[in-house]
């Protein structure tokens, strides 16, 4: 069912001079100082891809003590640049007073971030402060894979009044291991787009990758799926970066690989399709290749602690549990109890040689199974 305010968004094609039809918008995870923001800013304007620049100014940390951001004082160096460059600059609030500040120094938009959009008493707060001004919103998704929770703040920014609004999809939180920082669930953002069809969706594939080396095969994801564009995390020495070091490209590296997307034809139908599936199957066996390869860790860590204890490896009992266990819950999924039994077999067997510091293909004299999987 389409969100009804859907049909009153505005489209960023209107507001902001695009130079094709996608928006890119670049910059640094965080302002660090006058000199790295104006080398960024210069390195990101000279592309000619991006129009708006994304900056830091206050860092939201999961822990505590490291670098929090430069605060107000960094508004100065933006406001030159936005001179100097005629780059629009958009800012991270996280708190209706960074809101404010943004208004009082003339940030052109303010995205609401994923450890902000995951609290909606937040962004009420925030949206009062920015109540009747139409200043231009983004929307990340929450950490956690909520689509009802980012569709929520998004209406809490409409209903203040601003009309002007792009979601972000930067990836998700979940307890699965992964090999990107965050996991894309693409199906989320796709489902956001079937709910409320006209709000512009750009996709953060250096959140999501959280490497510079997995970015361009996200940032190629989203715009084969039609997204409307990019944030990406942009430093003239990412090395050197105090904030995500491992995800950000230097302007040149950008230039490359927007050149190189630049080729990638949008697809006209959103409707699921083989490729759709294909890229579901794709997705979910990664996981599953994480997954296995931390279940042999596991394995392994079983392996040491019962050669440091002396104790016995082979624990029949435990085995037997553990096989009956597995079958219930697989059969209970409704996994072919066939499949189910070749596969723990596999999973054991491999477990043993691991547990018996054996080397792939070795022969296993403690055969039939009588370790810990
Ligand atoms: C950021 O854009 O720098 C950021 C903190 O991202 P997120 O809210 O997606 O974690
Ligand atoms: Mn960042």
């Amino acid at each position: 069912m389409p969100v009804a305010f859907s049909t009153d968004i505005s489209p960023f094609s209107e507001w902001l001079p695009l130079r094709g039809n996608h928006l890119y918008i670049a910059g640094p995870c965080s302002i660090e100082s006058q000199s790295q923001l104006e080398k960024t800013a210069w390195g990101i304007v000279k592309t000619g891809h991006v129009p708006v620049l994304r900056a830091g100014v206050w860092k939201p940390r999961s822990r505590p003590g490291q670098f929090e951001g430069i605060g107000i004082e960094a508004f100065g160096w933006l406001k030159k640049i936005r001179r100097d460059t005629g780059l629009r600059i958009a800012v991270e609030v996280a708190r209706p007073d960074h809101a404010i500040q943004c208004l009082e120094h003339e940030a052109d938009i303010i995205w609401l971030g994923a450890r902000t959009t995951v609290n909606p008493f937040m962004v009420q707060e925030i949206a009062d402060a920015i109540s009747g001004t139409g200043i231009p919103v983004m929307i990340k998704n929450p950490v956690s894979p909520d689509l009802r929770l980012w569709i929520g703040a998004i209406e809490r920014i409409h209903m203040a009044g601003s009309t002007k609004l792009i979601a972000i999809h930067r990836g998700f939180k979940t307890h699965q291991p992964s090999v990107y920082r965050n996991i894309p669930l693409w199906e989320i953002p796709m489902e956001l787009r079937r709910e409320v069809p006209d709000l512009p969706l750009i996709c953060d594939p250096s959140h999501i990758s959280g490497n510079a080396a997995l970015l361009e095969e996200i940032a190629k994801q989203a715009l084969t799926l039609s997204m409307n564009g990019l944030m990406i995390e942009v430093h003239h020495h990412p090395e050197k970066a105090l904030t995500d070091p491992e995800q950000q490209i230097t302007p040149k590296v950008m230039d490359d690989m927007l050149s190189r997307l630049a080729a990638i034809p949008p697809r006209q139908q959103m409707a699921e399709t083989l490729d759709d599936l294909r890229r579901h199957i794709d997705e979910n066996d990664h996981e599953l290749l994480a997954m296995l390869a931390h279940r042999m860790q596991l394995s392994r860590q079983i392996g040491e602690l019962k050669k440091r204890k002396n104790e016995d490896i082979v624990q029949p009992g435990r085995l037997k549990d553990l096989f009956s266990d597995r079958r219930q819950k697989g059969a209970s999924l409704g996994l072919n109890p066939d499949f189910l039994e070749n596969f723990l077999q596999l999973l054991h067997d491999e477990s043993v040689r691991i547990q018996s510091d054996k080397r792939p293909g070795e022969p296993d004299h403690h055969k039939p199974g009588n370790k810990d999987l």
